[in-house]
Protein backbone atom coordinates (compact mmCIF):
# COMPACT_ATOMS: atom_id res chain seq x y z
CA UNK A 1 0.00 0.00 0.00
CA UNK A 2 1.53 3.44 -1.13
CA UNK A 3 0.67 6.29 0.66
CA UNK A 4 -0.28 9.33 -1.43
CA UNK A 5 0.70 12.45 0.13
CA UNK A 6 -1.57 15.59 -1.15
CA UNK A 7 0.95 18.38 -1.61
CA UNK A 8 -2.04 20.43 -2.73
CA UNK A 9 -4.01 20.79 0.45
CA UNK A 10 -6.19 23.48 -0.89
CA UNK A 11 -7.32 21.76 -4.00
CA UNK A 12 -9.43 19.26 -1.55
CA UNK A 13 -10.88 22.62 -0.14
CA UNK A 14 -12.56 23.72 -3.58
CA UNK A 15 -15.08 22.21 -5.65
CA UNK A 16 -13.36 20.22 -8.28
CA UNK A 17 -14.04 21.78 -11.64
CA UNK A 18 -16.48 19.55 -13.55
CA UNK A 19 -17.85 20.58 -16.69
CA UNK A 20 -21.88 20.99 -17.36
CA UNK A 21 -21.68 19.56 -20.64
CA UNK A 22 -19.87 16.73 -21.41
CA UNK A 23 -19.97 15.96 -17.22
CA UNK A 24 -16.56 14.94 -16.89
CA UNK A 25 -14.42 15.53 -13.70
CA UNK A 26 -11.42 17.77 -14.08
CA UNK A 27 -11.33 17.93 -17.55
CA UNK A 28 -8.74 20.70 -19.25
CA UNK A 29 -10.15 24.23 -18.67
CA UNK A 30 -10.10 27.32 -21.60
CA UNK A 31 -7.40 29.46 -20.50
CA UNK A 32 -9.12 32.55 -21.54
CA UNK A 33 -12.37 34.26 -21.34
CA UNK A 34 -13.95 34.02 -24.45
CA UNK A 35 -16.25 36.97 -24.24
CA UNK A 36 -16.02 39.87 -21.85
CA UNK A 37 -18.97 39.59 -20.96
CA UNK A 38 -21.36 37.51 -18.52
CA UNK A 39 -21.87 34.98 -21.04
CA UNK A 40 -18.15 34.52 -21.34
CA UNK A 41 -17.74 34.32 -17.79
CA UNK A 42 -20.30 31.22 -17.95
CA UNK A 43 -18.36 29.85 -20.39
CA UNK A 44 -15.24 29.70 -17.99
CA UNK A 45 -16.90 28.56 -15.47
CA UNK A 46 -18.64 25.77 -16.27
CA UNK A 47 -17.56 24.33 -20.01
CA UNK A 48 -14.35 22.60 -20.67
CA UNK A 49 -11.97 23.24 -23.48
CA UNK A 50 -12.47 20.06 -25.42
CA UNK A 51 -15.77 21.49 -25.15
CA UNK A 52 -15.37 24.64 -26.54
CA UNK A 53 -12.93 23.31 -29.10
CA UNK A 54 -16.38 21.64 -30.22
CA UNK A 55 -17.93 24.90 -30.37
CA UNK A 56 -15.51 26.12 -32.19
CA UNK A 57 -15.70 23.72 -34.87
CA UNK A 58 -19.83 24.16 -34.95
CA UNK A 59 -19.67 27.87 -35.01
CA UNK A 60 -17.47 27.33 -38.34
CA UNK A 61 -20.19 24.92 -39.63
CA UNK A 62 -22.65 27.64 -39.15
CA UNK A 63 -20.65 30.70 -40.34
CA UNK A 64 -19.76 28.67 -43.35
CA UNK A 65 -23.12 27.60 -43.92
CA UNK A 66 -25.07 30.53 -43.31
CA UNK A 67 -22.62 33.04 -44.75
CA UNK A 68 -22.61 34.58 -41.56
CA UNK A 69 -20.46 37.93 -41.11
CA UNK A 70 -19.59 38.77 -37.57
CA UNK A 71 -19.59 42.11 -38.21
CA UNK A 72 -23.52 42.32 -38.33
CA UNK A 73 -25.23 42.14 -34.57
CA UNK A 74 -27.61 40.14 -36.10
CA UNK A 75 -24.93 37.42 -36.99
CA UNK A 76 -23.44 37.50 -33.49
CA UNK A 77 -26.79 37.16 -31.49
CA UNK A 78 -27.62 34.04 -33.86
CA UNK A 79 -24.24 33.07 -32.98
CA UNK A 80 -24.95 33.36 -29.21
CA UNK A 81 -28.44 31.34 -29.49
CA UNK A 82 -26.44 28.88 -30.90
CA UNK A 83 -23.71 28.56 -28.20
CA UNK A 84 -26.28 28.70 -25.27
CA UNK A 85 -27.93 25.86 -27.36
CA UNK A 86 -24.80 24.02 -28.07
CA UNK A 87 -22.78 24.71 -24.67
CA UNK A 88 -25.98 25.21 -22.27
CA UNK A 89 -28.66 22.93 -24.03
CA UNK A 90 -30.97 26.08 -23.60
CA UNK A 91 -33.67 27.93 -25.98
CA UNK A 92 -34.55 25.53 -29.28
CA UNK A 93 -32.47 27.32 -31.53
CA UNK A 94 -29.86 24.70 -32.39
CA UNK A 95 -29.13 24.44 -35.85
CA UNK A 96 -29.08 20.77 -36.85
CA UNK A 97 -26.03 20.96 -40.08
CA UNK A 98 -25.84 17.48 -41.40
CA UNK A 99 -22.70 16.35 -41.88
CA UNK A 100 -23.30 14.37 -44.48
CA UNK A 101 -24.39 17.28 -46.86
CA UNK A 102 -20.47 18.57 -46.38
CA UNK A 103 -19.12 19.79 -49.54
CA UNK A 104 -22.42 20.36 -51.24
CA UNK A 105 -23.33 23.63 -49.31
CA UNK A 106 -23.45 26.07 -52.56
CA UNK A 107 -21.00 29.41 -51.42
ZN1 LIG B 1 -16.87 19.36 -21.52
Amino acid sequence: MVEVFNDRPNLTMSEPFGCDRCDRKNPDQIERQPFPNELGERIVETICADCWEEWKQHQMLLINHYGLKLNEPNAREFLYENLRAFLFGEGDVQVEIDSGQEGSVKW
